[in-house]
């Protein structure tokens, strides 16, 4: 067994390129992340989502969505086309201003991130390095058969301008007034010219934003809110405090929309990186859209008479970025009886199986009763039936996909109607009758 790792103590840039390497390598032998087209020898930096990853992201988003939309009563949600209008890229400055400075190494052919290199090429240490241009990170197609300039389209760089310009029809058909949200998950896409440290920064990504439109006196005092709630949204599950900062934009930093930024900041084995940034967008987006449209993006108080353009606090997060923080906040390898395991210690939100059922044999005696225990959890939760190989290796390997409670039938089972409840974490084990089991892990899981 390798030397105890965890990121909590990976302070040397050895231990964290090991440490990176046993969570990528975990991820594609138990099935989260696989590199994308592998048969073709993969292709450019995207990865693909496999049989525990996809149950993983989903939880992510849903753990996001439910304390966004579910428990907000004026929060609510979107799903707005990837491919839109171009106009609207060219209103929200994407076309002209979405850039990366690029330059090219004369050595070595590679291409970099001028803002991320200090002057001469990582790969080969040249400092022949060609003057920066800018290079627009919207992935361009074509909508229809033609592919002239008046079909160009885009894929959409960020969820937010779908709620921007569906602004109106939410107002109309949820009769909600300031403060209030629009939440939307999805897929972005960004031409990044350095993509990497695996699903850190990819080409294809999901993100998780909410527009919240608020009076403008108000703003300031929204954004701290957001800041803290979102801040406390981390460490509710189970991210360590120590783990994450937050880091406030100056002047210069600001994107041209905001007038107030700050990123939620994870402490990845490489260094600080950020996983989600909340922003004062001001009045910049609806104001836009209406002077480009002619339609009045405005809200209109009855009861006043009063009309104003909402400013707008918009927290965004990456749901694949944070999935991966999630990840590497709960790898941790201890010893317990002796024995070292790696475990995953996720938060019972996240965990992508909440209970595994092991039937300690394959015999037909524990069939049908391993069933009975399978159909009374299933409704409420992911589980997973494992019956191949030892108790104690079965147990390594829920330990290692962070499964926070198995479930094992026994002979004994048949007897007394009870089954053995073990704890991820402390490994401890408890006797349980199964007419009372779906309260048990409930009450542990903790919903
Ligand atoms: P960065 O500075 O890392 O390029 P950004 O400031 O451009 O990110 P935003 O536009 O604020 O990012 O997007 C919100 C969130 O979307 C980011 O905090 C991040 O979690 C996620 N995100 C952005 N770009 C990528 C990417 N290429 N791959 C994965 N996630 C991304």
């Amino acid at each position: 067994m390798p030397p105890r790792v965890t990121a909590h103590d990976n302070d040397d840039a050895a231990g964290s390129s090991e440490l990176m390497e046993r969570i990528v390598s975990l991820c594609k032998r138990r099935g989260f992340v696989f590199p994308s087209a592998e048969i073709y020898g993969g292709f450019r930096s995207t990865y693909d989502y496999g049989p525990l990853g996809v149950l993983m992201l989903r939880n992510v988003k849903n753990a996001w969505w439910r304390s966004m939309v579910q428990m907000h009563d004026n929060i609510v949600g979107l799903d707005a086309a990837i491919l839109s209008s171009p106009r609207i890229w060219e209103t929200s400055g994407h076309l002209a201003g979405f850039t990366d400075p690029l330059v090219d190494c004369r050595n070595c052919g590679e291409r970099w991130r001028a803002d991320q290199i200090e002057g001469t090429c990582p790969k080969c240490g040249s400092g022949d390095l060609t003057d920066a241009r800018d290079f627009n990170l919207m992935f361009k197609t074509h909508a229809g058969p033609v592919e002239d300039e008046g079909a160009v389209a885009y894929l959409r760089p960020e969820t937010a301008q779908g709620m921007f310009v569906n602004f109106l029809n939410v107002v109309q058909t949820t009769r909600k007034r300031p403060p209030f949200g629009i939440a939307q998950v999805g897929k972005s896409f960004r031409n990044e010219i350095t993509p990497g440290n695996f699903v850190f920064r990819t080409r294809e990504f999901e993100q998780m934003e909410m527009e919240y439109f608020v009076p403008p006196p108000d703003a300031a005092t929204w954004f701290d809110r957001w800041v803290a709630e979102r801040h406390r949204w981390y460490v509710d599950l189970g991210i360590p405090e120590a783990m994450l900062r937050l880091r406030p934009h100056d002047a210069e930093e600001l994107s041209h929309y905001s007038v107030a930024t700050t990123d939620i900041e994870f402490a990845f084995p490489w260094g600080w990186g950020e996983l989600e940034g909340i922003a004062n967008r001001t009045d910049f987006d609806l104001s836009a859209h209406a002077a480009a449209t002619g339609e009045r993006l405005e809200y209109f108080d009855q009861a006043t008479g009063e009309r104003y353009v909402p400013y707008v606090i918009e927290p965004a997060a990456g749901a694949t970025r944070s999935m991966m923080a999630f990840l590497i906040a709960a790898y941790t390898e201890d010893v317990v009886d002796g024995e070292a395991r790696v475990v995953l210690r996720l938060h019972p939100r996240i965990a992508p199986v909440h209970v595994a059922v092991l039937p300690l044999s394959r015999r037909d005696e524990l069939k049908e009763v391993s069933g009975e225990v399978l159909s009374a959890l299933q409704p409420s939760y992911q589980c997973d039936l494992d019956v191949t190989q030892s108790i104690g290796r079965r147990y390594r390997r829920q330990d290692e996909i962070g499964t926070p409670l198995c479930v094992t039938v026994d002979f004994d089972t048949l007897d007394d109607r009870a089954v053995t409840v073990r704890d991820r974490d402390t490994t401890a084990q408890v006797r349980v009758p199964i007419d009372g089991l779906a309260d048990e892990i409930r009450s542990r899981l903790g919903f």
